[in-house]
């Protein structure tokens, strides 16, 4: 069984444990770095990047997690967490930090105040059948590099074609919250990516 962490400096921390824990791994919150370096794969929850970016620097976890993901260790980010593992992120506040590693450009807060937060159903690779997806003032992918893989995009209404899930390697990303639906097939497939890499 994989121990996935959650990283629990903010965010919905506690809907991203319970996925994971219903789909098997064994999910622990992350706020130091003994605690991750007891974990097989990381999750960054939605929540709010900025906040999130002062806190890894407060709590000594932005170079550490750096260097777990240079070394290969498998992430999900959620929302916020896709912005924090963007490699270049549009529209940040100043100063404000990713980890990176996913070869993007996301735009944060992209969908504009009509589509602020909503909600639809999409296709994402790797997951069976549709997938109802929550946006909550959502990045968006604006730019994928040559290292980076779209798997899932808006397919109705005013944002469709935009990209709103990726993969690279080990790293997966996605604009919306799959751990507030109580579906857990995507948790499912991070977990399948985390298993590949043990
Ligand atoms: N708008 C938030 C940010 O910029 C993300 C929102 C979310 O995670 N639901 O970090």
């Amino acid at each position: 069984t994989p121990t996935i962490g959650v990283l629990a400096l903010q965010g919905d921390v506690r809907e991203h444990v319970h996925a994971l824990e219903s789909v098997g791994a064994t999910a622990v919150g992350v706020r130091r770095v003994s605690e991750l370096d007891a974990v097989d794969a990381l999750v960054i929850p939605g929540g709010e990047s900025t906040t999130i970016d002062k806190l890894l620097r407060a709590f000594e976890l932005f170079e550490p997690i750096q260097q777990r993901l240079r070394d290969g260790m498998p992430a999900y980010g959620s929302c916020a967490g896709m912005i924090l593992l963007a490699d270049r992120v549009i529209g940040g506040i100043e100063g404000q930090r990713t980890l990176g590693g996913v070869d993007v450009t996301v735009r944060r807060n992209a969908f504009g105040r009509q589509v602020d937060s909503f909600e639809t159903d999409l296709a994402i690779e790797g997951v069976e059948g549709p997938l109802h997806a929550v946006f909550i003032r959502a990045p968006w992918v604006e730019e994928v590099g040559p290292a980076a893989r779209v798997v899932g995009r808006v397919e109705t209404g005013p944002a469709a074609g935009r990209i709103v899930a990726v993969r690279q390697g080990p790293l997966l990303v996605t604009s919306f919250h799959p751990e507030v639906t109580g579906d857990t097939r995507v948790h499912q497939s991070f977990v399948q990516i985390v298993r590949e890499s043990l």
